[in-house]
């Protein structure tokens, strides 16, 4: 029978079982790790900003005395921004060095208006008289509180920020300080902290799968081979090798391959053993003799064969019983097995008759080997009785190219002859 595919073959199912729940976990740890780690640093983000933004303020207090407030004093319709009398529209380097230094964008605003701003264009102009965005306005200017985002447009970019408002001494919101970071460097960052964490979890999940599948090929190999051979088993071919890696782990597979032996062993007597005599029935006889039929077409070998009956038999049976009978059958296999060591096979054809297949021998060799084998069954005597025990012998050459049912026909032809000429002798033809 052909191996049979599976439809959910062992090997699928541990590689299922083993890779399902690693890949999950892998998901779910780097899903955990990596979302904390998007959480720790927007956190530091938003403390540096913070801080930042109170170190600005800090500077430009520190530099110039009083509130922020602005007026169109030139009256060119753009506004002037003061920080007490001090006018700051355009102290462009003290902000950049500011912005360089920490990495962020700097920007005061007057009311919701850019007026001095490290915010550049693409151009390099600068975001003077830009407008915070309108969620800004209400957040922190209406509610005169702080506030940071993750997600907010700064001058067309998307950014983290905090603004800060800028409240005088009478609790009036001039304006407000932000700070900003452009999403992109900050991802970048998030990026380089993740990346670690990403890679080991990636380059971990490889190894521990490579190790499972390993062993689960290991098991699942030792496990095939075993199947192997059981289909082997139950096609009849008791004789396969169990192959040697099965027994390398001292485990229940090994068990497994050790019960199957056994098994083979078992099934091979029942099959080809029979149970009185011990010799080999008549089933292992018939493919013995389709073996020989072969091998003498093929390989040219000589074979010959030789059918022998216990000469009146049914009067032990009447004389002394069934069970002396069947004493008297294991005496003449004995003879006969004897008899035939290194010579073939010998099989119990049925009843009281006997196959005997001599191997690469020509017939008059084989006759005279059969000889001395009657002799030796001359010498059984029924048990305390003057009852001796003879066989009648009829023996033939299979011919090449010849049929098993030819050869048998004439070895029972000459069997017959022996018996009708006098019995305990040999026909040879
Ligand atoms: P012949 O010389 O012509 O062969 O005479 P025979 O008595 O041996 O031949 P026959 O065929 O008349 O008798 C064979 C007997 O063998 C009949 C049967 O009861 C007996 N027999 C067959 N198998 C067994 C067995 O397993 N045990 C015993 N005790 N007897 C068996
Ligand atoms: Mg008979
Ligand atoms: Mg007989």
């Amino acid at each position: 029978m052909a191996e049979k595919k599976f439809q959910n073959s062992l090997k699928n199912q541990m590689l299922k079982i083993t890779l399902i729940p690693l890949s999950i976990m892998t998901i779910i740890i780097m899903i955990v790790s990596i979302s904390g780690m998007y959480k720790l640093t927007s956190d530091k983000v938003k403390e540096e900003l913070m801080r930042e933004a109170d170190l600005a303020m800090y500077v430009f207090d520190t530099i110039y005395v009083g509130d922020y407030w602005a007026e169109d004093s030139d009256g060119d319709g753009e506004l002037e921004m003061y920080k007490g009398q001090q006018p700051i529209n355009g102290e462009n380097t003290m902000i950049d060095d500011l912005g360089e230094r920490l990495d962020i964008d700097v920007t005061i605003f007057y009311k919701d208006t850019r007026l001095l701003t490290t915010l550049k264009d693409s151009e390099g102009n600068r975001a003077i008289g830009t407008t915070a965005s309108v969620v800004v306005k209400r957040d922190v200017i209406e509610t005169q509180k702080p506030k940071f985002y993750t997600n907010v447009m700064v001058y067309d970019q998307k950014s983290y920020a905090y603004y800060k408002p800028l409240i005088s001494d009478d609790g009036i919101v001039n304006g407000m300080i932000a700070v900003s970071r452009s999403q992109e460097s900050v991802q970048k960052e998030m990026l380089l902290y993740t990346m670690p964490i990403f890679i080991t979890c990636i380059l971990t999940a490889i190894v521990i799968g490579y190790i499972m599948v390993f062993f689960h090929r290991k098991l699942t190999n030792r496990i095939s081979k075993i199947d192997n051979y059981m289909n082997g088993l139950a096609n009849g071919n008791f004789d396969l090798e169990m192959p040697r890696d099965i027994n390398l782990q001292d485990d229940e597979i090994k068990r497994l391959a050790n019960e199957g032996k056994r098994m083979a062993r078992s099934i091979k007597t029942l099959v080809e053993y029979d149970a009185l005599t011990a010799l080999n029935n008549r089933r292992f006889a018939d493919k013995k003799l389709e073996d020989i039929r072969i091998k003498a077409v093929e390989l040219g070998l000589k074979y010959c064969v030789c059918i022998a009956d216990i000469d009146f038999f049914k009067k032990v049976n009447d004389t002394f019983g069934h069970e002396m009978g069947d004493h008297v059958l294991r005496e003449v296999a004995k003879k006969l097995k004897a008899g035939m060591v290194g010579k073939g096979t010998a099989a119990r054809w049925g009843g009281e008759e006997f196959l005997l297949i001599f191997e690469n021998r020509e017939l008059d060799i084989a006759r005279r080997e059969l000889s001395m084998i009657m002799d030796e069954v001359r010498t059984i005597w029924v048990p305390n009785s003057d009852r001796q025990i003879t066989m009648s012998f009829g023996l033939t050459a299979l011919e090449p190219g010849e049929t098993v049912d030819s050869v048998l026909q004439r070895a029972d032809e000459n069997l017959y002859e022996a018996k009708e000429t006098g019995r305990n002798q040999i026909v040879c033809k």
